[in-house]
């Protein structure tokens, strides 16, 4: 299986409601399409959304990665030689990691097609469903209770509740939300860095002190804070769960020496693909910590080759992988099923993705 042509071009899914963080509000996903195509008729499908203020990686720079460094190095290459194509992807660019990620996903893709098995099945998985958290946007304290109601009637039982604008409101947001929804209903909170160490401290405590039952919470601090994040660890009632300050192995290799998170969240856009999300899942299960498998706002293609990594690794004890349930739409064909909470895998090769509507080609790399 030889690749003969990668293709990139834009896909846009319109969102239910706006999308509200403490870092941006987005209103539809744009994402980068990545398709790599190989002489035996087999396509790789791989995705990448810009996500400018996490990632650093915007949608035409993206494209110009898989351009001018990624593509070149795949071109005319064998599937077959599959652990020289994971390095030569990840060795194309410094930094990049969202665009590393897309080739990285078709190119697993692509090698599940090439030997007749599910990605999650080769990589020795034998989970087989999932169950997703829901995100609830930062807004009013009223508004999210009234976000959260309509999520426990659409089937979720565990909700990430985004704080952190406006830090002085964050303890009223969450005591609406805990009144809104049933008894049992798993909360977890996410400050997407906004807060200071001590702030978040007082803020986590009173939480807990108030009753508010707080499962975790994310990133609570600057990313770049990893000593502040191991105060809030050290002090505060709620376990912490260290998320932009996690991108590449060796982010979460200092992190997990230095004890300064409960627990990781591992998306594919931060550290480049399945490729060094294994690398994540083995050293943090060697030290004993927990994680998380997480997305950007982004569609079925890259949320499927998450949710195929998930069912692969047991210390993946926390999915939020609700990217597609924000979607109005959904233009990818075959992979894993998203229907509420639930994901389903299939049987289906690869990484089970067959087709995407609405792609708009705006780049193609080729044999001459
Ligand atoms: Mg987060």
């Amino acid at each position: 299986m030889k690749i003969t042509a990668i293709e990139w071009g834009k896909i846009s899914i319109p969102l239910r409601t706006p999308f509200k963080t403490a870092l941006r509000r987005v209103d539809s996903v744009e994402d980068v399409l990545l398709k790599i195509h190989t002489d035996t008729g087999e396509t790789g499908f791989g995705e990448a959304p810009p996500t400018g203020v996490i990632t650093g990686d915007t949608f035409e720079g993206i494209c110009g990665a898989m351009a001018h460094h990624i593509a070149p190095q795949l071109l005319g290459k064998e599937v077959d030689d599959f652990e020289g194509l994971m390095q030569l992807v990840q060795k194309s660019a410094v930094h990049n990691t969202s665009a590393k990620a897309a080739a990285d996903m078709a190119l697993w893709d692509l090698y599940g097609k090439l030997y007749g098995i599910p990605v999650y099945k080769l990589l020795g998985g034998s989970r087989e469903r999932l169950t997703t958290d829901l995100t609830i946007s930062v807004n009013a304290p009223e508004e999210m209770a009234r976000d959260a109601q309509t999520a426990i009637r659409r089937g979720f039982d565990c909700l990430k509740i985004k704080v952190g604008i406006d830090p002085a409101l964050d303890v009223a947001r969450l005591t609406a939300v805990r009144r809104a929804v049933p008894a049992g209903t798993l909360l977890r909170v996410d400050a997407n860095q906004a807060w200071k160490p001590k702030e978040a401290v007082r803020i986590l405590n009173d939480m807990q002190d108030r009753g508010l039952d707080i499962e975790l919470v994310e990133q609570p601090v600057a990313a770049a804070d990893l000593e502040g994040l191991k105060y809030v660890k050290e002090r505060s009632a709620v376990p912490v769960l260290a998320d932009e300050a996690v991108f590449s192995p060796e982010d979460a290799l200092r992190i997990l020496q230095m004890g300064a998170a409960d627990l990781l969240n591992i998306k594919l856009m931060k550290c480049g693909g399945l490729y060094n999300a294994l690398k994540i899942a083995t050293m943090a299960e060697m030290f004993g910590v927990e994680c998380m498998i997480g997305c950007m706002l982004e569609g079925r293609v890259a949320v499927n080759a998450a949710a195929h990594l998930a069912c692969a690794r047991q210390v993946i004890t926390r999915v939020d992988l609700d990217g597609p349930m924000l979607c109005a739409a959904d233009p990818v064909h075959g992979g894993a099923a998203f229907d509420g909470k639930d994901i389903v895998m299939t049987r289906e090769k690869g990484l089970g993705v067959t087709d995407v509507d609405g792609f708009e080609r705006l780049g193609v790399l080729e044999r001459a």
